[in-house]
């Protein structure tokens, strides 16, 4: 059995208990959370959330790209949420790269260079105060003003606030 097999064959399971029947597409606590696509990072269960509560974008990092911003204009302007939660980690994998390295071994490799930035950090508690930044001054969101950062540490699962410059 492949590891999607497995998927599969536990989604059986999971649809034959499933009770929550239909819920709102609009997040019930009116809460985007930004995180990092890191495996060890349960989101729901770190922060005691249910399905139909918030909305839950991940990607490299937690980093507030273009592509975040549009999904949090939709999640704003279309469904309701108001208020926004950045959840960095500690150990993360965009801080064992550099993006000239990442970018120069893309291009190495390929013979194209990414038209993407790499977002890479060595700093987690300024990279939290940058994608609050970045939140902030973004045109297209229209509440910017409750927005939270924090950095979740991998090993004891606790939430650290990192406070923005003010
Ligand atoms: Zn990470």
């Amino acid at each position: 059995m492949t590891e999607i097999d497995r998927l599969l064959h536990n989604n059986k399971s999971f649809a034959e208990h499933y009770a929550h029947g239909h819920l709102d597409v609009r997040p019930s606590l009116r809460l985007a959370v930004v995180t990092c696509m890191d495996s060890r990072l349960d989101v729901f269960a770190a922060l005691g959330l249910e399905d139909g509560q918030a909305h839950i974008l991940r990607n490299a990092g937690g980093v507030i790209t273009d592509d975040v911003i549009r999904s949090l204009a939709i999640s704003q302007r279309r469904l309701g949420t108001e208020q926004i939660v950045l959840i960095h980690h500690t150990d993360c994998g965009l801080q064992l790269i550099t993006d000239d390295g990442f970018r120069a071994e893309l291009q190495e490799a390929t013979g194209m260079a990414p038209s993407f930035a790499i977002e890479s950090f060595t700093d987690v508690d300024e990279d939290v105060r940058q994608s609050i930044n970045r939140v902030r001054r973004s045109p297209f969101l229209p509440h910017r003003d409750r927005v939270r950062g924090f950095v979740y540490d991998v090993d004891t699962g606790v939430l650290r606030e990192v406070f923005p410059d003010e």
